[in-house]
């Protein structure tokens, strides 16, 4: 079985599934005691927030190239960013390494093309949002993505960096999510990408009629996968 090195911390919420998910994935593969291979490399939330709010992307991948090549140095065979926004900086953490990261957003699309959706909806942070990184990434697999309006967005960003990284569940906010997913619903989306990994937290599947593409399960799929293989 091949190591996964994972870059956390961003937040830790999300990173303690990503250690579970994948765990539980390959358990239900082998079976018996069997556990994955895993290198954590947690990074500092704090640091990271604040180059993110400042636009200081350069800085955010100095740290972030460090710890992929910690991970590849002590045997990781590859690496994934336990978050969607960072793949802002994904080509210059690929470029730095000899193993491949797994990017959440090509693994996303792929599955999504899988089932033959064409055009989806976007619930993210506002950088992944907003930026064109995620969504030109989308595009690349023939995907069209639509965004919720302006003053959804901001709720959208509010709850995730106010409440789900702190791992706190309101009610009123899952359903001010499910009111904005059936609202991209109704402009066509025949899917809804759950891009913070985050957001897996607040609504599930049986909260709505649309098929919803949770990344954090993705990644951990694909990561899985790779890992078996
Ligand atoms: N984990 C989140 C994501 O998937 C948001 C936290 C961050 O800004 O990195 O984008």
């Amino acid at each position: 079985m091949k190591v996964i090195g994972l870059i956390g911390g961003m937040s830790y919420e999300s990173s303690a599934d990503y250690y579970r998910i994948i765990n539980q994935k390959v358990n239900e593969h082998f079976g018996g005691y069997a556990s994955a291979k895993i290198i954590l490399f947690s990074v500092d939330f704090s640091e990271i927030e604040r180059f993110q709010r400042q636009g200081e992307w350069e800085k955010s991948a100095l740290v972030l190239i460090d710890a992929a090549k910690k991970l590849e140095s002590i045997g990781a065979d590859m690496i994934a960013l336990c978050t969607n926004t960072m793949h802002i900086v994904a080509d210059e953490i690929q470029q730095s390494l000899y193993v491949p990261l797994i990017h959440i957003a090509d693994a996303t699309a792929r599955k999504i093309r899988r089932k033959h959706i064409s055009k989806v909806g976007l619930i993210a942070t506002q950088y992944t949002m907003e930026m064109d990184f995620y969504v030109k990434r989308l595009k690349e697999f023939g995907l069209e993505t639509e965004i919720p309006h302006t003053e959804d967005r901001k709720l959208i960003n509010d709850v995730i960096f106010n409440e789900l990284v702190y791992g706190t569940i309101k009610i009123q906010s899952k359903q001010r999510f499910i009111e904005i997913v059936e609202e991209l619903s109704s402009r066509g989306c025949e899917g809804i990408i759950l891009g913070c990994t985050e957001v897996g937290m607040l609504i599930k599947e049986e909260d709505t009629n649309i098929p919803l593409f949770d990344t954090t399960q993705i990644h951990c799929d694909a990561l899985v996968q790779m890992a078996i293989r």
